[in-house]
C-alpha cells in the first residue's frame, strides 16, 4: 500500500532506501516472522530455523550495520535515512528489527571511542560479516535492576545503597567480571559479542558503571535458556552469566568518569529508535485495519462506509503520523549533537510505542472476532506492541526520568 510521505525534502536516494527496505520487510521479514511466532523459543534459534535465513539475508544487504559509520564499513547513511529504513523494517517485524539492531550494539559502542583494538577486533569484523556469525547484544538490565539501570541523572542512579548485580574489578591489564544480566537481553543466548554495561565503582551506585564491547567466548561466560514470552516471539532473549571472567582492558569503552553521560547519549539514540519502531508497528496495524474494513460487509455495507469506522481510521492514521514526526525529529536531533535532549527521545518512545499499542488495539476492534484469531496478522502486531511499552525502559519510568530532566534543566541554556 502507498501512503503519504509528508516530508517534502526527502531525496530520491531517501525514497529508494525506503522502497528497498519495504520490499525486504514485505517479502522476507513478514513471512519469516509469522513462522517464528508459532515456534518455541528453542525452535526459533535452532540451526535450520528461518530466523537464520532472515539474519543472513539482512547481513548480506548490510542492514546489520545501519548505525555504523562508513569509515568502518557501515552503510554510510544520514540519521534521517537510518530512521526511514528502521521504520520499514519494524513494519515488517519489530522483533526481527530489534534482533538486527542490537546485533550492532557492541560495534555502535566501539564507534564512540574508536581505538585501534576496537576497530580491528569489533568494528571492522562486524561490518565485514555477511553470514551472521558476528552477533552482538546489549547487557544492561539485571534480574533485580530493570528500570534502575535506565535512569541516568535521576537521584536514585547515584545512590550507593542500590547495589548492582554485575561488577567489574580492575586487576592489572584486565577487569574481572562477575554477576549476571537479566533474562531480557535481546540476542542473549545467540550473541557472540556484548555491549556490556556493568558496575566498576560501587561507591557511585549505578552511575559508577563501565561500558565494554567484548567477545562472549571468554572463559567464565555462560548463557541462560531462551525466554518464552507473549510478543516479539521472533526475538531471542536470555541471561548471560559472568564467573570471574578476565576481560582485557582494551575492550573497555568508558569507565565511571564518563559512564552516566555516555549512557544518556546511548539512550537518546535507543529510545528515539523505539519511537521509530513503534511508528512502523502502528502503521502496519493501521494498514491491516483499513484493508480489512474495505472488504468486510455488515448491514449491507462495507465497514469503511460507516462514519464511526472512518473516524477510527482517521485517529489511527493521526497517531502514525505524529509518531513519525516526533520520532524522526528526536532521533535526528539527538544523534547529531554532543549534548542530547534525552527527554525528546523519551517523548518519541512513549508516544510511538503507545501509538503502536493503541492502533493495534483499535484495529482488533475493527476486525471483530477475526482479529482475535491466528489467521490474521493483527493479533501478532498487538502482542508485539504490548511488549514495546516495557522494552527499553517502561514508559512509566521513562516519563518519570524525563519529567525530572525538564524540572532540572529548563529553561535550557543551550
Ligand atoms: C522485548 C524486550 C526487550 C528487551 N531487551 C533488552 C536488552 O536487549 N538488554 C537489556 O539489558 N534489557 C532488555 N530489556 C529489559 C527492559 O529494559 C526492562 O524490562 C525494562 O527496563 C523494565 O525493567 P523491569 O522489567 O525489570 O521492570 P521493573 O523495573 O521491575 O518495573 C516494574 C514496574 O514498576 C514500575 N517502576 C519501576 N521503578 C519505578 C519507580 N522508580 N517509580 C515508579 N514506578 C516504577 C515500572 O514502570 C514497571 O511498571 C528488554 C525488555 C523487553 C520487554
Amino acid at each position: 500500500m502507498d501512503f503519504m510521505e509528508l516530508d517534502l525534502n526527502l531525496t530520491k536516494e531517501d525514497l529508494m532506501l525506503k522502497k528497498n527496505a519495504n520490499e525486504f520487510a514485505k517479502k522476507v521479514m513478514r513471512p519469516i516472522a509469522r513462522q517464528l511466532d508459532e515456534m518455541t523459543p528453542e525452535q526459533v534459534i535452532a540451526k535450520d530455523s528461518p530466523f537464520w535465513t532472515f539474519m543472513k539475508k539482512a547481513y548480506e544487504l548490510g542492514y546489520h550495520a545501519i548505525l555504523i559509520p562508513e569509515a568502518y564499513g557501515g552503510m554510510d547513511l544520514t540519521s534521517l535515512q537510518q530512521a526511514i529504513i528502521y521504520e520499514e523494517l519494524a513494519w515488517g517485524s519489530v522483533g526481527l528489527t530489534i534482533a538486527l539492531g542490537v546485533a550492532s550494539f557492541p560495534a555502535f559502542g566501539a564507534a564512540m571511542v574508536p581505538e585501534e583494538a576496537m576497530i580491528d577486533e569489533i568494528l571492522v569484523p562486524f561490518c565485514e560479516n555477511r553470514d551472521a556469525t558476528f552477533i552482538g547484544c546489549w547487557g544492561i538490565t539485571e534480574p533485580d535492576h530493570g528500570s534502575d539501570t535506565l535512569m541516568p541523572f535521576f537521584p536514585t542512579f547515584s545512590d550507593p545503597n542500590i547495589p548492582s548485580q554485575c561488577t567489574a574489578r580492575e586487576d592489572g591489564d584486565y577487569y574481572i567480571m562477575n554477576g549476571q544480566k537479566s533474562a531480557w537481553v535481546s540476542n542473549g543466548t545467540i550473541a557472540t559479542h556484548c555491549a556490556m554495561f556493568c558496575q566498576i565503582d560501587a561507591s557511585m551506585g549505578h552511575a559508577g558503571g563501565g561500558i565494554f564491547a567484548m567477545p562472549l567466548d571468554l572463559p567464565g561466560v555462560k548463557k541462560g535458556a531462551p525466554l518464552n514470552k507473549i510478543g516479539q516471539r521472533d526475538l531471542n532473549q536470555g541471561e548471560i552469566y559472568f564467573d570471574n571472567v578476565k576481560v582485557p582492558k582494551r575492550f573497555l569503552i568508558a569507565g565511571p568518569e564518563a559512564y552516566e553521560a555516555l549512557l544518556e547519549i546511548v539512550l537518546s539514540s535507543t529510545t528515539s529508535l523505539m519511537g521509530i519502531f513503534g511508528t512502523g508497528v502502528a502503521r502496519a496495524a493501521f494498514e491491516e485495519a483499513l484493508a480489512y474494513a474495505k472488504t468486510r460487509v455488515q448491514g449491507g455495507k462495507r465497514l469503511v462506509d460507516y462514519p464511526t469506522i472512518q473516524t477510527k481510521l482517521f485517529h489511527m492514521q493521526r497517531q502514525v503520523e505524529t509518531s513519525r514526526l516526533i520520532s524522526r525529529a528526536a532521533f535526528v536531533y539527538n544523534t547529531n549533537t554532543s549534548t542530547p535532549a534525552e527527554e525528546y527521545s523519551i517523548m518519541a518512545k512513549v508516544h510511538g510505542t503507545q501509538a503502536a499499542f493503541d492502533v493495534a488495539n483499535e484495529a482488533i476492534q475493527i476486525f471483530g472476532g477475526n482479529g482475535l484469531t491466528k489467521e490474521y496478522l493483527i493479533e501478532k502486531l498487538f502482542r508485539d506492541a504490548r511488549a514495546m511499552l516495557i522494552e527499553d525502559g517502561s514508559n512509566d519510568t521513562l516519563a518519570i526520568a524525563a519529567g525530572h530532566k525538564i524540572v532540572e534543566n529548563y529553561p535550557r541554556k543551550d
